[in-house]
């Protein structure tokens, strides 16, 4: 990689710095964490720092307090799971900056751990103020960025803190940053991306990015359905997006003229309402009720798509097929991710929602790499520079 890691650098003795992504869901009234994938994320990192007899210093944001100490979103839970999780003692201090942390700061020896209250207690951190940073930055000799998840967001602990102390990145960094590039520079083809979610608008800027790298485009989920409009389909009352009709059609046109084969859906679910209590059919596109939704792909869709990632060598997939979150209109996207799971290739998941639902169905441990990083994951896979990122140091440095 082209960023320097923690593997580069000599952390021995040194007080290390490292933003962590700790932003787990938690039960707010009785502090109970529903899931630690993400504390376990970092573990490697944190033990290899360990190991290395480092004081390292451990700083996150949980939830939005929004610039406020709200006491339902203190790290403390956090630091018992942690603890359980590395079997070592966790310290914390109730505060980010300033003499208290300093003095603990002061207090660690190599090969012990130091967590910082909420990072977001501050209205500091997201304006990305100076001082701020600086004062964060004071105890430390080194940072280590292994917050994938909020490196597209310039804010004090992900950018500010660089200009005060070497920055590198930590191995969950590493993964995500390889694991992505790695689709954009080197897939191996056949290259199929499997497209959904609600909005084409969130994804124009990806389908822009990929769509000379790709040998397959199949387009799912909400978002069909522009796609569909522009094919002369009527859709009923899903939304099109209006506005994004011409570009949808420049997307067909592009995909045609860099030779990737790109699918849409022959049938879909459709539904009166978007509801737990809805009831659906499947229809061929061709018969969509002007007086309903799309909630779904229909089966032969799943069949479609199914044949052509049987083909390829990388799959790349963000956004569901349908509204998953009731569980009628998951169907779709659950048969595509046990395809996914029980494909003989690199398979690529990015995106929040998407994770998700691999991560519910227990199969993130059979994808080649399914990214932390919601929104992270997509601004890098539209090209685009991740501020946390572009901070850290060269690997020539
Ligand atoms: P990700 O977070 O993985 O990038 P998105 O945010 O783009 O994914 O999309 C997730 C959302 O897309 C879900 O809330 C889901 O309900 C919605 N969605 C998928 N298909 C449809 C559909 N046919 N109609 C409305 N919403 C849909
Ligand atoms: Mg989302």
């Amino acid at each position: 990689m082209a960023k320097r890691t923690v593997r580069d650098t000599e952390v021995e003795g040194k007080t290390v710095l490292v933003r962590v992504d700790f932003n787990v869901p938690m039960d707010i009234k009785t502090g109970v964490i529903t899931d630690d994938s993400r504390i376990r994320a970092a573990l490697p990192t944190i033990t290899y720092l360990l190991d290395h007899k480092a004081k390292v210093i451990l700083c996150s944001h949980l939830g939005r307090p929004d610039g406020r100490v709200v006491e339902g979103l203190r790290m403390t839970p956090v630091a018992q799971r942690l603890s359980q999780l590395v079997d070592l003692p966790v310290s914390t201090v109730s505060d980010c900056i300033g003499t208290a942390v300093e003095k603990a700061a002061d207090n660690l020896k190599g090969g012990e751990i130091l967590l910082l209250e909420n990072i977001r207690f501050y209205p500091q951190e997201e304006a990305n103020d100076p001082s701020f940073a600086q004062a964060l930055a004071k105890p430390a000799d080194i940072y280590v960025d292994d917050a994938f998840g909020t490196a597209h967001r310039a804010h004090a602990s992900t950018v500010g803190v660089a200009k005060y102390l070497p920055a590198i990145a930590g191995f969950l960094m590493e993964k995500e940053l390889e694991a992505l590039s790695s689709i954009l520079s080197t897939p191996e083809h056949p290259f199929g991306a499997l497209l959904g979610g609600a909005k084409v608008s969130d994804k124009i800027g990806l389908i822009q990015n990929i769509l000379d790298k790709v040998d397959i485009l199949l387009i799912g989920g909400g978002m069909a359905a522009t796609f569909l409009k522009v094919q002369g389909y009527e859709v009923g009352l899903s939304l099109v997006e209006a506005d994004k009709q011409e570009l949808a059609h420049q997307l067909i046109e592009a995909a045609k003229q860099n030779g990737a084969s790109l699918f849409l859906p022959v049938d879909v679910v459709v539904s009166d309402s978007i509801s737990e209590q809805a009831t659906g059919e499947v229809v061929p596109i061709a018969r969509i009720p002007p007086n309903k939704y799309i909630a779904d792909i229909g089966h032969q869709t799943v069949e479609l798509f199914s044949q052509q990632i049987r083909q390829c060598r990388t799959v790349f997939w963000n956004g569901p097929m349908g509204v998953y979150e009731i569980p009628r209109f998951a169907q779709g996207t659950k048969a595509l991710v046990e395809l996914l799971a029980n494909l003989k290739a690199t398979t690529i998941i990015g995106g929040g929602s998407t994770a998700e639902i691999v991560e519910e169905m227990k199969l993130t441990h059979k994808m080649t790499h399914v990214s932390t990083g919601g929104g992270a994951s997509l601004k890098f896979l539209q090209g685009k520079s991740l501020p946390g990122v572009a901070v850290l140091l060269d690997r020539e440095h």
